[in-house]
């Protein structure tokens, strides 16, 4: 099949593209290079089914593939709220251009939505009936509101157009190729770790989070886009920690003298979030194997090889 993925140089994004080409299909990756980088696909430069397209996908683009995978949107606090303006275009504009280009070649299309249209939740765990507790004026409006009208675009295109889609609320998913500075709390907190400064744990860190190994996350969306279940779906780690919990568990993986220091808690930082995954285990035979140590262990060796190589590029520039 030849299949488009949108935000394909991103983290999940790259490695759902090295699973389709694994797969042996024509993949098209289209990417503004906001948040993503080339060399996340850069090892498929030169191989004939693969092929990259600069662009931003608030502007519209014609093409011709048989499946969407659309994921372009920033997904970190601090890059979705650096210009917020341009994250909900993103997922207005975008998403609508990706319907539009969805109807006319009659793709399917899969929707990269987030546990974020939950918002501060009042149920716990979270089920996909649940209609959330969003705040529609609050700094991270832009990313969860925007997401819901997304999710609001696709169905309405399905309903009036019959565009195929496919909803996948996405929740915290991590693993190697996250930015060090993508501001998200792993990433945070390795880099912390491994560079011997202080983690910062927001508030008092009895918040909590349901992480997600990436290799997971990516087999579950493909599992989404090549059945029949239109969603939502959750795709989740239903296994939950408090942030210290996390905190206390990549120092003692990487450097128990790291210190923990406590910082302010973000406005509207939802106090938990759970996936109740029943949904995406009856329809799609759908469950996380990775535990987080796992996980964490293959994130922990990629920063490592990335810090190395940094350190190495700063030693030969100094000397040269
Ligand atoms: P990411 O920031 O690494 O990837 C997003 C990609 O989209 C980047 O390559 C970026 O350059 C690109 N992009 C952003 N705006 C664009 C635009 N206007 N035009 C073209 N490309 C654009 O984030 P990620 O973690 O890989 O997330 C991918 C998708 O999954 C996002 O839609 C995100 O909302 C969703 N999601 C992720 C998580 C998570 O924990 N990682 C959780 C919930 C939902
Ligand atoms: N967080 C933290 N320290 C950091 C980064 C994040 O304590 O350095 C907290 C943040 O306040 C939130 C949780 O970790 O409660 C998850 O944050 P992240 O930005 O990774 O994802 P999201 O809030 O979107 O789930």
């Amino acid at each position: 099949m030849r299949i488009l993925v949108t935000g394909g140089a991103g983290f999940i994004g790259s490695h759902l593209i090295d699973r389709l080409m694994h797969a042996g299909h024509d993949v098209i990756c289209v990417d503004n290079f906001f948040t993503g980088h080339k060399r996340n696909i850069q090892h498929w430069f030169g191989n004939p089914n693969f092929e990259l397209i600069r662009h931003d996908i608030t502007e519209p683009i014609k093409l011709e593939v048989d499946q969407i995978y659309h994921l372009a949107c920033p997904a970190s606090p601090v890059h979705y709220q650096y210009n917020p303006v341009k994250t909900i275009k993103t997922n207005v504009m975008g998403t609508l251009y990706m319907l539009g280009l969805a109807k006319r070649i009659k793709a399917r299309i899969l929707l990269a939505s987030t546990s974020e249209v939950y918002g501060d939740p009042e149920v716990h765990p979270q089920s996909e009936d649940y209609r959330g507790n969003v705040n529609p004026i609050g700094i991270r409006s832009c990313y969860d509101e925007g997401k819901r009208v997304a999710e609001t675009l696709a169905f309405d295109y399905h309903r009036q157009n019959g565009v195929d889609i496919r909803v996948a609320r996405i929740f915290n998913t991590y693993g190697p190729r996250m930015l060090e500075n993508d501001g998200r709390v792993v990433s945070n907190f390795v880099g912390q770790a491994l560079k011997d400064i202080p983690l910062t744990v927001y508030g008092d860190g009895s918040q909590t989070r349901s992480f997600c190994y990436v290799s997971d996350l990516v087999e579950g969306l493909m599992r989404l886009m090549n059945g029949d279940f239109i969603g939502p779906v959750n795709l989740g780690n239903p296994d939950e920690y408090t942030i210290l919990e996390l905190a206390q568990t990549i120092q003692s993986m990487v450097n128990p003298d790291a210190d923990v220091k406590f910082e302010a808690l973000p406005q509207d930082d939802p106090k938990r979030r759970k996936p109740d995954i029943t949904r995406a285990k009856t329809y799609l035979d759908w469950e996380p194997s990775i535990p987080l140590e796992t996980g964490l262990q293959k994130t922990i060796d990629d920063f490592k090889t990335r810090l190395q190589a940094e350190k190495r590029l700063s030693l030969e520039t100094t000397l040269s």
